[in-house]
């Protein structure tokens, strides 16, 4: 058995979710919303399952969803893309990260991650020969800083995974920052593995994609995902943009991994992707009002919530709630005492944990957040000192 699978846990999200089903939980683990998605983008599917061609599509996708992600960047970040040479289509951005980190990284390569990191990039490094090179962020603010990145950077860096806006801390990276990662990637010649599926599940300010900072256009592979974009997460249809000989080099990875994906859900979110910027502008709206009513509620049974300018996640600190128990203790007694899975934030780190975090999903219906609330003070009350 390849050492790297044989030593790792199930992903904490399917351990929760499992939980959830196994006992009725009100399940804010893992991120995925009550909504049904929308339902035009869902019609164009069921209609492109019924008359239109389910045969493989091209390897790179369908030049319709190609297309409608070029266009959407061109209208949303001015970013110029050739569909034909610069976009991948791939199955989910997990596939997408996947494709990029065994086409990019080799043996004896380096890798900066940053901490907390989302639990699908690590094993993914080590299975491509990797080194990981880990930077720790620290809560509130979570903020990532000159000196923590050049103590990483080395010789030996080849790539750097940066997720933003973040899971699970929900922050987006200022401009300066951004600037900052660029520089070094230039400095050092490293590329940029970007993450940037909640790139339109913000609240705050505009999202820059880092492939558009000076020098960073031949260096980056931005990921987007349709999932959450469309909060349509079953789908599993995301997408690489790269110059040309990036996104050529990530296509060999996918070919062999998903070659394709079904081609009625890239129709559907090929339609989805030419929607009005209002459209996205309300999306962003409706989340923002079920995350206000969630932290609201929590504030107003003392739980000491985190800000959140992004993503569909929320965190307390639990330490400054009143409650001693470490997240993993918590978010075990959460789920099978207290009805509510959450997910532990610990679960985001390779080494020294925070351990006194949990993350919770806000975008669900209102009663069910309510009930949660509920829940969640019972607890509290429970364990507070
Ligand atoms: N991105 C989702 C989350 O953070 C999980 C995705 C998954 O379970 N593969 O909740």
């Amino acid at each position: 058995m390849n050492p790297v699978y044989a030593a790792l846990p199930t992903t904490i999200f399917e351990k929760m979710s499992a939980i959830a089903r196994e006992t009725g939980a009100i399940n804010l683990g893992q991120g995925f919303p009550d909504a049904p998605g929308p339902e035009d983008v869902r019609r164009a599917a069921a209609e492109a399952l019924l008359n239109g061609y389910n045969q493989y599509p091209s390897m790179l996708g369908l030049p319709e969803l190609r297309q409608a992600v070029a266009g959407h960047y061109a209208e949303h970040h001015g970013l110029a893309v050739d569909w034909q040479s610069e976009v991948v289509v791939t199955s989910g951005a997990t596939e997408a990260i996947a494709a990029s980190i065994l086409s990019l990284v080799s043996e004896g390569d380096e890798v900066v991650l940053v901490q907390p990191l989302y639990d699908a990039y690590l094993p993914m490094v080590r299975r491509a020969g990797g080194t990981p090179r880990l930077i720790r962020l620290e809560p509130p603010h979570w903020t990532l800083d000159a000196a923590a990145l050049d103590a990483v950077i080395g010789p030996k860096t080849r790539a750097i995974i940066f997720n933003n806006p973040a899971n699970p801390t929900g922050r987006m990276y200022d401009r300066a920052t951004q600037e900052l990662i660029a520089d070094r990637c230039i400095r050092h010649d490293i590329v940029a593995i970007c993450d940037e599926v909640w790139e339109h599940v913000i609240f705050e300010g505009e999202h820059i994609p880092l492939i558009t900072l000076p020098g960073m256009r031949e260096r980056t592979v931005k990921i987007g995902s349709a999932g959450k974009i469309f909060a349509l997460t079953g789908w599993k249809v995301g997408w690489m943009v790269a110059g040309k000989a990036l996104a050529a080099q990530v296509a060999k990875a996918h070919q062999f991994m998903t070659f394709t994906t079904p081609p009625n859900l890239q129709v559907a979110v090929a339609q989805g992707l030419t929607k009005p910027k209002n459209w996205f502008e309300d999306m962003r709206a409706d989340f923002a009002r079920s995350r206000d009513r969630l932290v609201a509620g929590l504030q107003a049974v003392g739980y000491a919530v985190l800000s959140s300018q992004a993503t569909w996640f929320v965190s307390v600190d639990l330490t400054a709630s009143g409650i001693t128990l470490d997240d993993v203790s918590f978010a075990d007694r959460m789920a099978l005492e207290g009805g509510v899975v959450t997910i532990p934030v610990s679960a985001f780190f390779a080494e020294s944990p925070v351990t006194n975090i949990v993350r919770l999903c806000y975008c669900k219906d209102d009663a069910v957040l309510d009930e949660a609330i509920k829940r969640l003070a019972a607890m509290r009350e429970k364990l507070a000192s």
